[in-house]
């Protein structure tokens, strides 16, 4: 049975959180959030676009680093992605599918 960790939402095999290093976790249920992906501004609406079109709910978080969007402007702000446990496997496929054709445009340039 994976693991939870209720204060990142991380997903895991190991006793502890393999992000904070949290011991106090739990079994994992169909209707926790967890973490899906992190990305930047720009692709974070490609991809709720896509996880809206399949039906899938999640949640947005928005990351920042201190001082860093007054230096590099909004675009460099990244959004964390969550979803519930029993769309995980789903939601990671469209991932992905996703970065995985981005990189491979990127490659080209
Ligand atoms: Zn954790």
């Amino acid at each position: 049975m994976e693991q939870y960790c209720e204060v990142c939402g991380r997903v895991f095999d190991e006793k502890r959180c393999p992000k904070c290093g949290r011991k106090s976790v739990r079994s994992v249920t169909p209707d926790d959030l967890c973490f899906l992906t992190e990305q930047e501004v720009l692709w974070s609406d490609m991809l709720a676009d896509v996880l809206k079109q399949e039906g899938i709910p999640f949640t947005q978080k928005k990351v920042l680093g201190a001082g860093l969007a007054i230096k590099t402007g909004p675009m460099r702000e990244r959004v964390r992605f969550f979803v519930f446990y029993r769309q995980l496997p789903e939601a990671s496929a469209i991932v992905e599918e996703l970065f995985s054709q981005a990189e491979e445009a990127d490659g080209d340039l």
